[in-house]
C-alpha cells in the first residue's frame, strides 16, 4: 500500500495553506493505492483564507473486467461485468474532501495542447461530465440530482494552475485543460477553498496529454483512457469527493484509478451518489 504524502503545510500570500497530494497509482501497481481524503487531513487552525488540495490520479489495472461485447452503451455507457455492476449499486462507500461548491460552479474549457483524438469533443464531453456528477447519473435506479450548479462559461486561454502534481497560483478562474503531467498521472485536480467554510472559491483540472484519449470507445481499444470517467472523477473532486480505494471499492468512479478503455466510470455508484447526497442533498 502506498501513503499519501504530505507535503509540509506553507505560508503563502494568500495565507496558511495545505497542499496535499492524495493516493498516486502508477501504472504497474499491483496495489492500489492508500485513500486519503483531505478531510483527514488536520488543517492547523490558523486565521486564513484559503487551503489548497490537489489530487493526483493515476492509472491503474482493470479491476471489473471489461463486460461483454455489446454491453457498451446500453447502460449509458457502462461496460462492467454483470457482478461488477451490482457491486457499483451497493457499495455505499464514499469519503469526503471537506470542501463545497456554493451555489453554482461556473467553468471554463482550454482546449490548448488536446490530442486531436479528442480536440473536436473533449469541451462537450467535459461539460457532459460535470453535468451527469450534479444530476446523478447513475445506473442504480437513483432518480434525484443534487442541489448545486455547474454552468459552462466558454473558452479560456487561462491554464489550470497544476503544477505536475501539485497546484499553482489560484486566479479565481476554474478552468480544465491539458497539461504534460509526469507518466504516472491521468489527471490532477486542484481546488481552493475558503477557509472558513470550505466554500470553493475555484478548481482546476488538467489532463496528462501523455496518455492516449477517447470521448467514444473505439471499436479496437488499447492503451487509450476514456477522457468522460476520468473526468467523473475529478469533477467529483472538485464538488468535494474524495478517494474510496481501489481494491475494496474499485467499481466506485471515487476509487482512487482507471483502466484504460473503459467507461464504466462515467455513472456514479452507489457510494459516489451518497458522497454527493451527504454534501448537498437531493432535489
Ligand atoms: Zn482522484
Amino acid at each position: 500500500m502506498r501513503t499519501p504524502a504530505l507535503k509540509n503545510p506553507c505560508w503563502t500570500a494568500a495565507g496558511w495553506a495545505v497542499v496535499a497530494v492524495a493516493a498516486l497509482a502508477a501504472p504497474a501497481a499491483a496495489t492500489a493505492g492508500l485513500p486519503m481524503s483531505a478531510a483527514d487531513l488536520a488543517a492547523p487552525a490558523a486565521p486564513v483564507a484559503t487551503r489548497i488540495i490537489s489530487f493526483v490520479d493515476g492509472v491503474g489495472p482493470i479491476v471489473d473486467g471489461p463486460g461483454k461485447p455489446g454491453d457498451e452503451g446500453q447502460s449509458g455507457g457502462g461496460d462492467l461485468s454483470a457482478t461488477a455492476a451490482r457491486r457499483q449499486c451497493t457499495d455505499g462507500a464514499y469519503s469526503r474532501t471537506g470542501w463545497r461548491v456554493s451555489g453554482t460552479l461556473k467553468w471554463y474549457y482550454n482546449g490548448a495542447g488536446a490530442p486531436s483524438s479528442v480536440s473536436r469533443t473533449a469541451a462537450k464531453t467535459t461539460s457532459t461530465a460535470v453535468s451527469r456528477l450534479v444530476k446523478g447519473y447513475n445506473d442504480c435506479g437513483l432518480k434525484r440530482s443534487f442541489k448545486v450548479g455547474q454552468k459552462y462559461a466558454g473558452t479560456s486561454r487561462r491554464a489550470p494552475a497544476v503544477t505536475a502534481t501539485s497546484c499553482g497560483k489560484q486566479d479565481g478562474y476554474s478552468v480544465v485543460g491539458w497539461k504534460k503531467l509526469p507518466s504516472s498521472v491521468l489527471a490532477v485536480t486542484c481546488a481552493w477553498s475558503t477557509a472558513g467554510d470550505h466554500r470553493v472559491v475555484s478548481t482546476d483540472i488538467a489532463i496528462n496529454t501523455r496518455y492516449k484519449w477517447f470521448t467514444t470507445k473505439p471499436g479496437r481499444c488499447s492503451n487509450t483512457f476514456d477522457l468522460e470517467s476520468v473526468l467523473s472523477h475529478e469533477w467529483g473532486h472538485a464538488f468535494g469527493l474524495g478517494h474510496v480505494s481501489l481494491s475494496s471499492h474499485g467499481t466506485q468512479t471515487m476509487a482512487t484509478a482507471v483502466g484504460a478503455c473503459t467507461t464504466a466510470k462515467r455513472t456514479l455508484g452507489l457510494g459516489d451518489y451518497r458522497g454527493m447526497q451527504r454534501i448537498y442533498g437531493l432535489r
